[in-house]
């Protein structure tokens, strides 16, 4: 699960950073609104922790960019400012939390949880596809009721997959998903060949009643 930080104090973004790598989410960080919304427009996140008062702008107009777009992330609002005004137009521009700073980073974490359930899980503990239930909030995986250790490649793949009803992956998008937009694309794109090779093994030895089949020149899908 990727999320992307848009917050202009750096020691606080670093802090959060490293905060939701911990608890391994993949993060990446803008530290004003143009980068905010250079990234969003090329890339897709599963959610946003957005600054309001930016160097270069009001937050407000990555919500507004966000919506044209038609882009589907979950939002929450981080602000110093807690002010009604800001908390209600943020919210009518589809922002699904508010936090005002200063906060807890356990009560950012179960916030963000909360966010990306609502968003990927229609707010349940797990998901299910077939006979494979996935609760991310511990990043257990069962097959046929069984526990099955994923490394934290696979799991991600598997869950990335699992959440999307289209379940035809163009390659580029997976590597961006699950390495980040940082990585080197050619590397990734090995990566992604072997951690799949992998996750494959493991559905097909636990009997999972899918399989994930490369696409040639485009991608893998689910099937
Ligand atoms: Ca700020």
């Amino acid at each position: 699960m990727k999320i992307l930080i848009v917050e202009d104090e750096l020691e606080l973004s670093r802090v959060i950073r490293q905060s939701l790598e911990d608890e391994l989410f993949v993060v990446e960080s803008a530290a004003n609104l143009k980068e905010g919304l250079d990234k969003i427009i090329a890339f897709d996140y599963d959610l946003i922790l957005l600054d309001i008062m930016l160097p270069d702008g009001s937050g407000i107009n990555l919500l507004k960019e966000l919506k044209k777009l038609h882009k589907k992330e979950a939002v929450i609002i981080l602000s110093a400012k807690d002010s009604v005004d800001d908390k209600v137009e943020g919210l009518n521009l589809g922002a699904d939390d508010y936090l005002a700073k200063p906060f807890h980073l356990a009560e950012l974490h179960a916030r963000v949880k909360s966010a990306i359930r609502r968003k990927n899980q229609d707010g349940d503990q797990s998901v299910v596809f077939k006979n494979v239930q996935l609760f991310p909030d511990d990043r257990k995986v069962l097959i046929n009721k069984v526990e099955v250790k994923l490394n934290r490649k696979e799991y991600d793949l598997l869950y990335y997959f699992i959440i999307r009803p289209e379940k035809l992956m163009h390659k580029t998008a997976l590597a961006e998903a699950i390495w980040g937009d940082h990585m080197d694309q050619a590397d990734s794109l090995d990566f992604i060949y072997s951690q799949i090779k992998n996750l494959r093994k493991k559905l097909k030895d636990h009997s999972a009643q899918f399989d994930i089949e490369a696409v040639y020149g485009v991608g893998y899908k689910l099937v």
